[in-house]
């Protein structure tokens, strides 16, 4: 079924009742070629673009939950290509590209909107960062601009410009960055994928990984074993747990990050802001909600909900950066767990174990690598090899040390990216 303006015309005149499942409820088969472990965004792609790029057409997604209960569902939608680290750097730039297309490619509204990402920054010593920061972006081929306080007032005159802890001086902006509606990311990867063949098994735990001979043979589940030559972990937030179950040890912390959601406001951000001091960002959804974060709960845990002093944080940043918000009445906030690496940067890497490969480490910025990871994701499960766009994404960088992509300069400390 594809959409299209005339078939939305089409079933507005008639009831609405051609519309069909945007995926089937398929029993597992007992074998796969292969099989994902997660369908979050992440699994979903890999699912996609297995099918799509390599022709591999045999392969389940196992849920434990429900197709975009996890983080994909759960994020504040920020799509951006603004990073400084070589490794980074051509990664999210090829991801950013490949969201400009994505609407087209899976037939499916994803609203995805270039309203422009404004990283605002509060003294000399950030003034030079950011425009190390816009060089480096510009030298990888994609858009920065550094703006004046006035620049910027011009385009945001609600912030408060004049804060005696962080007077803001400007902002780095990248126009071509924004926000897509992030379940209808994973619902359009998802229906892709089911119409290329892909079974998408939801309610699905994977409680074990079978190996034998240093080679991975299937996973247990509650509906029995299911054998694969490869299996795929995708599990964000839970693959320290899943990896386990093979034996592995990560170079993981899990950790709780919290959103936020106003009330329905008229328009009044027209694009995403992020502040240096406090780690606030705030965009307004398409509703007319304003969508907010800060920082992790700085603690490890499993638990996708957050804890009183981050939300107290968090509204005194909204407080210090936009007063206005004080007038807005809180509708919402929820919580999603983190997987982070010590250098805040991600794994695409096969394991120790044959047939077993591991995609994990999105820290807090994972949405936005979506559709790069899926599509880097199967070239590696297909081919064995890496793709050129995630070369640097390798696990032995913890080992040895080589290649580490601190991009936010905090060190080993997973509580610190
Ligand atoms: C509050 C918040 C704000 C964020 N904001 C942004 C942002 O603005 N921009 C951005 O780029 N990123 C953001 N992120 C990060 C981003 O959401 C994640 O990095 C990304 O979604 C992780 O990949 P995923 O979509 O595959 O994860 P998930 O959707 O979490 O998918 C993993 C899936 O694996 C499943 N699973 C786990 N264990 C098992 C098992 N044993 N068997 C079967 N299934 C299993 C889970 O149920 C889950 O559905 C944010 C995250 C949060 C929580």
């Amino acid at each position: 079924m594809r959409f299209s303006g005339w078939r939305v015309l089409r079933e507005g005149l008639t009831g609405n009742r051609g519309w069909q499942a945007h995926w089937r409820d398929p029993d597992p088969k007992p074998e796969y070629d292969a099989v994902i472990i997660g369908g979050g965004g992440h699994g979903l792609a890999t699912a996609y673009y297995l099918a799509k790029d390599h022709g591999m057409r045999n392969i389940a997604v196992l849920e434990r939950g429900y197709i975009g209960g996890g983080n994909v569902g759960r994020n504040t939608t920020i799509v951006r290509a603004n990073y400084y680290l070589p490794g980074n750097s051509e990664f999210y730039s090829h991801s950013l590209k490949l969201w400009e297309g994505l609407e087209q490619d899976l037939n499916y509204n994803a609203m995805m909107s270039q309203r422009g990402i404004l990283n605002v920054f509060h003294n000399d010593a950030q003034r030079d960062s950011a425009v190390r920061r816009a060089n480096a972006i510009i030298n990888q081929g994609d858009d920065a601009e550094i703006l004046s306080r006035d620049q910027l007032r011009e385009m945001v005159p609600l912030l408060n410009y004049d804060n005696n802890r962080f007077p803001i001086q400007g902002a780095l902006l990248q126009r071509r960055a924004g926000t897509a509606r992030h379940d209808a990311v994973a619902w359009g990867f998802a229906r892709g994928a089911d119409q290329r063949g892909v079974d998408i098994l939801q309610n699905c735990e994977v409680t074990g990984i079978r190996t034998e001979g240093g080679k991975v043979i299937g996973v247990e589940t509650p509906r029995g074993l299911i054998r694969a030559g490869k299996v795929a972990m995708a599990a964000a937030g839970r693959s320290s747990q899943v990896a386990a179950m093979a034996g592995l040890t990560l170079p993981i912390e899990s950790h709780v990050l919290q959103a936020f959601v106003s009330e329905g406001l008229k328009p009044i951000i027209d694009h995403v802001i992020t502040f240096a001091e406090g780690h606030l960002y705030i965009s307004q959804s398409d509703k007319g909600g304003l969508v907010f974060g800060s920082y992790l709960d700085l603690y490890a845990s499993y638990a996708a909900r957050g804890n009183l002093p981050m939300v107290e944080h968090t509204m005194e940043a909204c407080m210090a950066m936009l007063p206005a918000i004080g007038k807005a009445r809180l509708l919402r906030s929820w919580g999603g767990i983190m997987d982070m690496t010590p250098d805040g940067s991600p794994i695409i890497d096969r394991t120790p174990i044959e047939g077993l490969y591991l995609n994990a480490g999105w820290c807090y910025g994972g949405f936005k690598a979506t559709p790069a990871s899926g599509q880097c994701y199967a070239h590696l499960i297909a081919t064995d090899r890496p793709h050129q766009a995630a070369a640097a994404f390798r696990l032995d960088r913890f080992e040895t040390g080589r290649g580490l992509m601190d991009e936010e300069a905090t060190g080993a400390q997973h509580n610190l990216h």
